[in-house]
């Protein structure tokens, strides 16, 4: 088991809070673990107990070569004292990028494929491959989005966050946001911001909730405009919004996730979507290890943890 650090909600001090009316707190998920921090320790959780209840010694994942979830499980595994091995699209290159390089600094043994093998990444043909190349393994899907996952993500929230009107997140493959649709309480808005380019997130919600018989009754609503050009794409306009939050709030959030939901909620304020009186909580899903990969693949600064 991964032990916890106590959540908080940080309220957000800003002139325009108060024009408007609003209270916006952070949640701070990216402070509740050193080695697993943000939504990663929760989708996590009853995977790494079950893969220990069943007594498994590996665990196996999927990811891009950036991914927050392909470090997670590497610092996962590594705290729990088992394996890891991660199944990395596309070529290897070198030097190892800073997700990587962490990865396998906590052990994390890495294997790469193509585009098209990865693609058949849930084709059981193809895992049997894997079970054959490195025996016996408890698997994690890319992302990380199975019942467990959502099973996790369902404790995000706690009776404390009941008087808050809204609740934000970022959605990747919405695992978090599911979990919190699942655990919010009759009244409350949950709001989801696509990190992806697109409306197939809409389908690919109401597929999960009837593949896992989820309640999608609560309130709830998905921005797809804020994605910034795309999945780990960008413009300057979100990094002038990151370092702008930084300077202002001393809180530090990311390019691919964070960065872009805050964006999103910041633009959603202007445009007075909030009734004045709303009490909004801002869902700090982790990710920071990303900065220093973006910075590497693009040379941008972004604020980062200095370690
Ligand atoms: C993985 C991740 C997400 C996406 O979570 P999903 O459950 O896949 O929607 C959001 N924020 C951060 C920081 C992440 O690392």
């Amino acid at each position: 088991m991964l032990r916890p650090n106590p959540i908080v909600n940080q309220p957000l001090d800003h002139p325009l809070l108060e024009v408007k009316g609003l209270e916006l707190s952070i949640k701070r998920l990216d402070l509740i673990h050193d080695l697993v921090p943000g939504n990663k320790f929760f989708k996590l959780k009853y995977n790494l107990a079950k893969a220990q209840a069943e007594d498994h010694h590996t665990l196996l994942t999927f990811g891009g070569a950036y991914s927050n979830h392909i470090h997670a499980v590497s610092q996962a595994a590594f705290a729990l004292g088992i394996k890891s091995i991660g199944i990395i699209r596309g070529e290897e290159t070198l030097p190892l990028n800073p997700t990587l390089k962490a990865a396998t600094e906590k052990g994390m043994q890495l294997h790469y494929v193509n585009r098209e093998d990865f693609r058949r990444k849930k084709e059981e043909g193809f895992i049997k491959g894997l079970k054959k190349k490195f025996g016996e393994f408890y698997l994690i899907p890319e992302g990380g989005t199975n019942a467990e996952a959502i099973r996790g993500t369902s404790e995000i929230l706690s009776d404390e966050d009941e008087s808050f009107t809204h609740i934000g997140t970022s959605i990747g493959t919405a695992g978090t946001f599911l979990g919190l649709i699942q655990s919010a309480s009759l009244g409350q808005n949950i709001l989801g911001f696509s990190t992806l380019k697109g409306e197939f997130i809409h389908k690919e919600i109401t597929d999960l909730s009837k593949v896992f018989g989820l309640d999608l009754s609560i309130q709830h609503q998905i921005f797809t405009d804020y994605h910034f050009g795309g999945y780990a794409k960008y413009r300057q306009s979100l990094i002038d919004f990151i370092w702008w939050f930084y300077e202002k709030f001393g809180i530090i959030i990311d390019p691919i996730y964070t960065g872009k939901m805050l964006a999103g909620i910041w633009d959603l304020i202007e445009k007075d979507f909030f009734p004045r009186g709303s009490k909004i909580l801002a869902i700090h899903s982790g990710g920071l290890q990303g900065n220093e990969g973006f910075t590497f693949q693009t040379g941008i600064k972004l604020p980062t943890l200095s370690r």
